[in-house]
């Protein structure tokens, strides 16, 4: 049984960026000859999100007016309120602002922090419309993937 781990760093560029990362995380198993096993990907940031979907436009701009009709981001929230607020206030690095609940609120209905894909005879077993997609939930910064493969 075989682990190997790798870090890419990924530069978005807006709300609701859909950088479709399923070409590194093929890459990562095929170099690292994984025949059978899983692959995890995840992401360490409470705002972005690892999500399996469809690549096309038209469910990008959807999500996008979904996700702003769901959860405006310029509602009262107490994570946004810097009179009340005393944890965690440190935005980071690149972060243009820290006042972002809804970004924060969108990963919590989301449950986007990771997935799992299975790794068959050589191949992520994904479907034909599948794709591994790192999605901005706040403004564009810096992010960091972890691609996680244990297999032989
Ligand atoms: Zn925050």
């Amino acid at each position: 049984m075989k682990h190997h781990v790798k870090k890419i760093k990924y530069q978005t560029k807006k709300f609701i960026d859909f950088i479709d990362i399923t070409e590194d995380a093929a890459t990562f198993a095929k170099e690292n000859n994984i025949t059978n096993g899983f692959l995890t990907v995840f992401i360490n940031h409470t705002t972005a999100a690892i999500r399996i979907n469809e690549r096309e436009k038209g469910i990008t701009k959807d999500f996008e007016l979904f996700a702003k009709q769901l959860v405006p981001s310029d509602k009262y929230y107490q994570h946004n309120d810097l009179t009340i607020r005393t944890e965690n206030l440190v935005c980071e690095p690149g972060a243009s602002d820290c006042l972002n609940a809804h970004s924060h609120i969108l990963h919590l209905l989301m449950g986007g922090t990771s997935e799992h894909t299975p790794i068959i005879e050589g191949k992520l077993a994904l479907g034909t419309f599948q794709r591994i997609f790192l999605i901005e939930l706040d403004c564009a910064r810096p992010r960091i993937v972890t691609f996680q493969i244990i297999g032989e």
